[in-house]
C-alpha cells in the first residue's frame, strides 16, 4: 500500500513513464499494472536490456521521457563487468537525489558540524558526486581530494579536522596501513565515520573490524547504482543491518534460482533474493522493476534506532554475476575475502580463476605481514584453514607488500582468465 508520501511521488513517475517511448512499448502489452499502480504485470528489466537499447539508440536510448535537453546531468556505471550504462537526470532529479543523501546522513546520524572528505578523483559515475552536492547544499565542510597522493590525502584529515570520510573498503583499507607506516595516529585522529560503498565488505564481519579498529571511527555500509541512484544506508545502533529508502523506491525482491544458492546447510539460503527496485525520484530516464543483478537478504520490523521499513541484513552479500563455480562449489568472492581479513597476517590479496577445460583452479596471491622467511608457512596454514572453510583447495602464493594494486575506487581484487 502506498503512503501519502509515497502517492505523491509514484504519480508524477507515472505521467513520466506515458512520455517515455521504451516505457509505452514496454507497457502496450502490459498496461493494466501500470493503470493500477502495482506494476504487478509489468515484467522485470534486466541491465543487458537496456543496454541493448542503448547501443541501438544513442547513449540514453529510448527510456528518456523528455526532450534530451532537459537531461543536465549525465553519469555512466563505472562497467567494471562490460559497456557502461549511461544515466541522465533532470534538475528535478538531481534535487531529489540530494534529498535522499539527506535521508541517508540522517539515518547515519551525521551532524551539523560534521566536516566530510571524499579521497578520490571524480569519475563518471555517479558514486559520491550526489553524496558531495549534497553535503555542499546543507551547508556542512566538504572537501574533495582529487589529484593528491594517498599520503597528502591523510595529511588533509588532519589538517582540515575531518570527521567522516566516504570512500571504498579497499581504499581505507589502504590508508589505514599507509597511515601506520608513516607513524600517523588515526585512532587518535579526527574521524568519527566512515561512510564506504563501492564494494561489498563494509557490512563484513572482519572488513569492518579491522577498519573500525585501525581507524578509531564508526564504520557504515551504504549502497546505490549509478543507474538507480543512492538506496541505503547502515544503521549505527545495528551493525550490518542497510536501511532501505523506501519512500523513495519501490522496493521488491525476486527468488534466486537454487543455481545461484550457495549453502550453508542451515536453510538460511532460502532467504536470499535478487534486490527490485522501482525509483520514483528519476523521472527524466525512468526505470521500473530493474533487476539490480545485488544478492540480499531482506528484514523488516522496528530497528533499534525507532525506524521502520525494510533493511538489508549484511549489506549487498554480492553481485549474482560474480559467483565463481571451483571444482563443482558455488562460491562468492566476498565469502572468500571476508575469511581473508579475519586473518590479521593478511595484509592485501588477490584471488585469480583460471578456467582450464572442465577444470578450475582458485588462485590467492597474498600481502603478508612479519619477515618474509615466514610466509611460506603462513601460506600453508592458510591454504589448509581455506579447503577446511570452503571444501575445495585454492593455491596461495606470497608477493613483497606494495605489489599488488591500489586503488581508489573499485578494486580489481578478482581476475578470471584461462
Ligand atoms: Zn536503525
Amino acid at each position: 500500500m502506498l503512503t501519502p508520501l509515497m502517492e505523491s511521488r509514484f504519480h508524477p513517475l507515472m505521467v513520466a513513464l506515458q512520455k517515455s517511448p521504451f516505457w509505452s512499448e514496454r507497457f502496450k502489452e502490459h498496461g493494466e499494472g501500470i493503470r493500477s499502480g502495482t506494476f504487478a504485470d509489468v515484467p522485470y528489466l534486466n541491465k543487458a536490456e537496456i543496454l541493448a537499447n542503448q547501443a541501438k539508440a544513442g547513449p540514453y536510448g529510448t527510456i528518456p521521457s523528455v526532450p534530451s535537453d532537459q537531461i543536465v546531468r549525465v553519469h555512466q556505471s563505472s562497467g567494471t563487468s562490460g559497456t557502461p550504462l549511461v544515466w541522465g537526470d533532470t534538475a528535478g532529479d538531481w534535487t531529489r537525489l540530494l534529498d535522499q543523501w539527506d535521508e541517508l546522513f540522517a539515518i547515519a546520524k551525521i551532524s551539523g558540524t560534521d566536516r566530510f572528505f571524499f579521497p578520490f578523483s571524480f569519475g563518471p559515475f555517479l558514486g559520491f558526486w550526489s553524496a558531495f552536492e549534497a553535503v555542499a547544499r546543507s551547508g556542512r565542510f566538504c572537501l574533495a581530494g582529487g589529484g593528491l597522493t594517498s599520503l597528502a590525502r591523510l595529511r588533509f584529515i588532519e589538517a582540515h579536522h575531518i570527521s567522516v570520510v566516504l570512500t571504498t573498503p579497499s581504499y581505507a583499507n589502504h590508508l589505514a596501513e599507509l597511515a601506520l607506516k608513516n607513524g600517523m595516529d588515526l585512532v587518535n585522529g579526527p574521524v568519527r565515520k566512515l561512510i564506504l560503498a563501492g564494494e561489498p565488505g563494509a557490512s563484513m564481519p572482519a572488513v569492518k573490524a579491522r577498519l573500525e579498529a585501525s581507524w578509531g571511527a564508526v564504520v557504515l555500509d551504504h549502497h546505490g547504482m549509478t543507474e538507480v541512484g543512492p538506496v541505503s544506508m547502515e544503521c549505527p545502533l545495528a551493525k550490518g543491518e542497510l536501511h532501505l529508502l523506501d519512500d523513495w523506491y519501490r522496493i521488491e525482491i525476486f527468488p534466486l534460482p537454487c543455481r545461484l544458492r550457495v549453502g550453508e546447510g542451515n536453510g538460511g539460503e532460502e532467504l536470499e533474493s535478487e534486490l527490485v527496485l522501482t525509483s520514483y525520484s528519476r523521472r527524466g530516464m525512468p526505470l521500473v522493476r530493474y533487476r539490480t543483478g545485488d544478492r540480499v537478504r531482506m528484514t523488516d520490523g522496528p530497528c533499534l534506532c525507532g525506524r521502520i521499513g525494510p533493511r538489508l541484513q549484511g549489506g549487498i552479500l554480492g553481485r549474482l554475476d560474480d559467483m565463481m563455480i571451483v571444482r563443482g562449489n558455488n562460491v562468492y568472492p566476498n565469502a572468500i575475502e571476508d575469511w581473508l581479513w579475519s586473518h590479521p597476517e593478511v595484509i592485501d590479496f588477490q584471488g585469480k580463476l583460471l578456467e582450464e577445460g572442465s577444470l578450475s583452479r582458485l588462485i590467492l596471491t597474498l600481502e603478508l605481514s612479519g619477515p618474509r622467511a615466514s610466509w611460506s608457512e603462513k601460506a600453508r596454514v592458510l591454504a589448509r584453514s581455506f579447503a577446511d572453510r570452503f571444501l575445495f583447495h585454492a593455491e596461495m602464493e606470497t608477493v613483497e607488500i606494495g605489489t599488488l594494486p591500489k586503488t581508489e575506487h573499485k578494486s580489481r581484487r578478482w581476475i578470471r582468465g584461462n
